[in-house]
């Protein structure tokens, strides 16, 4: 793995502060010294990085913004962020699998959970002895949430669950699991958010599918058949599950911008050294106009993305609230991973469509951050209806 040629990162002028810098290179000597080598084996091998996971549960970065009087680390967003990004420079699956742990079920958990809950569910998340999962998506039911079918009925002190959930990430793996089901016939948007332990009798995990990219992370169904959990186990109030989902889907997207911008940084990196150190025709690649004007794009996007997702992050810190700047880091970070992972194969010519040249697997892996947690399309409604519908925020971009 190259080392970064330019990743101080300078968010609208300010450094990092220490504690940051400090843990951003605690994590990039684990991420590139443990994480990146078994990446591509366990691309190839679609297998499931578990001593990696079990040793960031160690290290406290699967609960990292968890109060430390619920066992976590307590650290804000940007670090979750910074998490993030410098795991999946190194495997993106990784990275997806800790940014799920915290950004889609544990902010939930903080945010509309009771004490009571808190206590009993955070501590194990927080230590990593338990893997979580966020099961949203339905066969017909992906971009438009509101049209899950899978339901749970409140009989006496429990709820019954039935249908099927597709697409979750960690679903093979997670021992609990945040699930939104119909808990009213009458309104479409009526959904509940229920945290179901993932040995309950009733849930078993159906077909794993067999991806494109992030390979080392899975993504399964999950059957609930009079799958039965105590009532107190719904998470907010009765009704409240899409507003759970979306807040918490707003939260991942920056989650998923780091992700992509991990991918797009190790794209950048890997290329330009290359660049400098093959020759043709008697000179470096680097040396070429057309070389230079890849590395050059690469890196303002990527350095236009940081901006967009630590402002989302300090947002997020400041317990502030905004749809449309995490929108924005997403929507532009996957792109630019896209945009990064794509030119890299190019500057790599043949090398870089062969496995061997071990940058293909970038092309694979950002394809997914345009997709989950709500696709560019998806973020690109968001953003313009924020707008259209507050134009004094136009002045806050
Ligand atoms: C690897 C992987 C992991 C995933 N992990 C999870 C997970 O952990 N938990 C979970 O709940 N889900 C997960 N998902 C599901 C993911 O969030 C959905 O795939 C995504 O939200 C898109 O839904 P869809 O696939 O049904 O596409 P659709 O909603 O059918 O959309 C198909 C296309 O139409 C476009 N489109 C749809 N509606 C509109 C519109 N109104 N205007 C313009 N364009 C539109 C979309 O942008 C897209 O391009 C995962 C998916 C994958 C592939």
């Amino acid at each position: 793995m190259a080392e970064s040629l330019a990743h101080d990162c300078i968010p609208f002028g300010y450094e990092l502060d220490e504690d940051h810098q400090l843990l951003r290179d605690s994590i990039r000597e684990f991420a590139r010294g443990v994480v990146a080598p078994g990446a591509m084996e366990r691309d190839i091998k679609g297998e499931f990085p578990a001593e990696v996971i079990r040793q960031l549960g160690e290290m406290g970065y699967q609960g990292i913004c968890v109060p430390e009087e619920f066992g976590g680390a307590g650290l804000d967003a940007l670090a979750s962020a910074i998490v993030v990004e410098e795991l999946s420079y190194a495997d993106a699956s990784v990275g997806v699998i800790n940014s799920v742990q915290n950004s889609l079920v544990i902010d939930p958990i903080l945010k509309f959970g009771t004490t009571e809950q808190k206590r009993k569910w955070l501590p194990k998340m927080a230590s990593g002895e338990w893997l979580n999962c966020f099961s949203l998506s339905e066969a017909g039911s992906g971009s438009d949430a509101g049209a899950m079918k899978c339901r749970a009925e409140l009989k006496g002190d429990h709820w019954v669950i039935n249908g099927t959930k597709l697409w979750v990430t960690n679903g093979a793996e997670a021992d609990v699991v945040l699930l939104f089901v119909r808990t009213e016939d009458t309104d479409r948007r009526n959904a509940s958010c229920l945290l179901v332990p993932k040995n309950t009798p009733g849930l078993t995990v159906g077909k794993h599918e067999d991806k494109l990219g992030i390979r080392g992370s899975s993504t399964t169904e999950l059957i609930f058949e009079n799958c039965k959990v105590p009532a107190e186990n719904l998470l907010g109030e009765r009704g409240q599950g899409l507003r759970i989902a979306l807040t918490a889907i707003d939260g991942g997207r920056l989650g998923i911008a780091a992700q992509a911008l991990g991918i797009a940084q190790a794209a950048l990196d890997r290329s330009t050294k290359y660049a400098i150190e093959r020759k043709q025709f008697g000179k470096s690649l680097s040396d070429f106009q057309a070389i230079q004007w890849k590395i050059a794009d690469m890196a303002t996007r990527i350095a236009a993305s940081r901006a967009l997702l630590y402002k989302g992050c300090w947002i997020k810190a400041q317990a502030g609230h905004s749809l449309h700047i995490p929108a924005m880091a997403k929507v532009y970070a996957a792109e630019t991973a896209t945009f990064c992972a794509n030119q890299a194969i190019q500057i790599f010519g043949g090398m870089g469509y062969c496995r061997e040249g071990e940058v293909e697997r970038y092309l694979r892996d950002a394809k997914i951050t345009e997709i989950y947690e709500g696709t560019s399309e998806m973020q690109r409604m968001t953003i313009a209806e924020t707008l259209v519908a507050h134009p004094e925020r136009l002045t806050d971009i």
